[in-house]
């Protein structure tokens, strides 16, 4: 009985059916409320699917803050646009407000994060951290009422635009 377990166990290909769940569980580009990944999460739909100029962009900030004792980590990347729509649909919910909820989310046409031109960037210290050094890498916090929504919105070493003051 043992042994057959054993056998059925080694047969099982773990490696390529461990990855097809997490494609399909990330497909839409969700990451778990108060959860985060590695920049270098490559595999994962949220960074995969980003812009790859802002990914590069982001990926020489976070080696620069590393050295600073500050780590990047990414709470939302690229998301599709059904996981957008979610988003709104459960902040429509929370505020009991259609239009309270889109002072922070945008409907999928509008989102920067369903084109990969936006990411989601924590914890706080982060976040303070590329306020203050992201427009040397072309980073801007682009919403007043988002200090952790980043997107590409000057050229390296260029001037942020002021944050707009509503919604990401
Ligand atoms: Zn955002």
């Amino acid at each position: 009985m043992i042994l057959l377990l054993a056998v059925v166990t080694a047969c099982t290909p773990a490696g390529p059916q461990a990855a097809g769940v997490q494609a399909t569980v990330n497909g839409d580009g969700s990451i778990p409320e108060n959860e985060s990944i590695s920049l270098d999460d490559g595999e994962h739909a949220a960074i995969a699917n980003l812009d790859p100029a802002l990914l590069a962009a982001m990926r020489k900030a976070a080696a620069d803050a590393r050295l600073a004792g500050v780590e990047l980590r990414v709470t939302s990347g690229w998301r599709s646009a059904e996981h957008q729509q979610r988003l709104l649909d459960e902040a429509v919910e929370l505020y009991r407000s259609e239009e309270e909820a889109r002072r922070w989310v945008h409907p999928p046409d509008r989102s920067a994060h369903v084109t990969g031109k936006a990411i989601d960037i924590g914890p706080t210290n982060a976040d303070d951290w590329l306020i203050q050094h992201g427009a040397d890498y072309g980073l801007c916090q682009a919403y007043a009422n988002e200090m952790w929504h980043f997107e590409l919105l000057t050229t390296p070493g260029g001037q942020c635009p002021q944050p707009r003051s509503t919604a990401g």
